[in-house]
């Protein structure tokens, strides 16, 4: 075995040089799609479940590539976590959302806040608060206009300092959910010493909802955790009629999803909010 193990090395060379040669031409695209503003931000609405209006959006980044047409961020977001590039690209990410924000209201919008996604590597840079500060800041905005979603492994992770970092963010006065609820493991002691305002059920409970009797319970269990803990919850990935009624009866807050709108470009949504925010 031991020999063939030697074989099998030259066997697998040329194919991996290929796909170690395809990720640096991906990293070398994205450092320069950054510099050539290829990246935009698209709004997905997040709707309340009582009246239906729009009560806040999601802040979905987009790279539009000049030959590969349009990158999904499930395609480069891990890359860029990777290789360190995400510092930039949030950091790009965030402004943009604040200057939109800023631009909105001098048009005259009423926005609701709009959340951004922090990865692991964001949350954890040391730098975080002061950015987010500044961000703000330079857009003369109102801290409750932007939200941040952390994922609950990242705020699991390294507990004390995700508390502290949490803690510090909220008292700038912006919103901050745990997103992707429900596929970490969060003991409930530890979740109440977070300062959040939003519980985000992941898309995966939401999409076997009709299928799977876990599922369903898995959506009841956190809709009870995060109003005992006074958070609202934001149910994401809901397409169809049926989630939804499920999702009122178990008293959930918000829904997002493809039943109401998928993420739009920022004229878009936009347009939206200027005819009155109801899907
Ligand atoms: P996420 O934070 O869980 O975002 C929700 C994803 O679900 C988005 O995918 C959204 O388009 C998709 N979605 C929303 N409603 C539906 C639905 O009804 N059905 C289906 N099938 N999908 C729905 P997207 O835009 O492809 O983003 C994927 C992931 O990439 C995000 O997952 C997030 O983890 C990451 N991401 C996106 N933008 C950013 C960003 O600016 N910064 C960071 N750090 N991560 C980002
Ligand atoms: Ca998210
Ligand atoms: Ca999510
Ligand atoms: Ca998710």
């Amino acid at each position: 075995a031991k020999a063939a193990g030697g074989h099998r090395f030259h066997f697998f060379a040329p194919e991996m040089n290929q796909r170690v040669a395809a990720r640096l031409a991906l990293e070398a695209d994205l450092r320069r799609a950054l510099e050539r503003g290829e990246l935009l931000v698209h709004y997905q609405p997040q709707v309340s479940l009582r009246g239906g209006e729009v009560v806040g959006a999601e802040a979905l980044v987009r790279w539009h590539h000049p030959r590969r047409g349009m990158v999904s961020p499930a395609d480069f977001i891990p890359l860029a976590e990777e290789t360190g590039l995400i510092d930039a690209l949030g950091e790009w990410v965030l402004r943009e959302v604040c200057r939109q924000q800023r631009q909105w209201l001098d048009q005259g919008l009423n926005v609701p806040q709009v959340g951004v996604n922090l990865s692991a590597r964001q949350f954890r840079h040391p730098d975080l608060v002061g950015l987010v500060a500044q961000s703000l800041r330079e857009q003369r905005l109102r801290p409750s206009l932007l939200g941040l979603e952390i994922t609950e492994s990242a705020a699991m992770h390294d507990v004390e300092s995700a508390i502290a970092t949490v803690t510090r963010l909220r008292s700038l006065g912006v919103g901050l959910s745990l997103d992707d609820f429900g596929t970490g493991y969060s003991s409930l002691s530890h979740l109440k010493r977070f300062p959040l305002d939003h519980l985000k059920i992941d898309r995966s409970f939401v999409s076997d909802l009709g299928t799977d009797p876990d599922s369903a319970a898995i959506c009841n269990a956190v809709v009870g955790l995060a109003h005992s803990l006074g958070l609202r919850v934001v149910a994401e990935g809901v397409e169809t009629e049926s989630q939804m009624l499920f999702l009122r009866r178990q008293r959930c807050d918000e829904l997002q999803g493809y039943l109401f709108s998928r993420p739009l470009p920022a004229a878009d949504y936009a347009a939206l909010l200027a005819c009155g925010r109801r899907l």
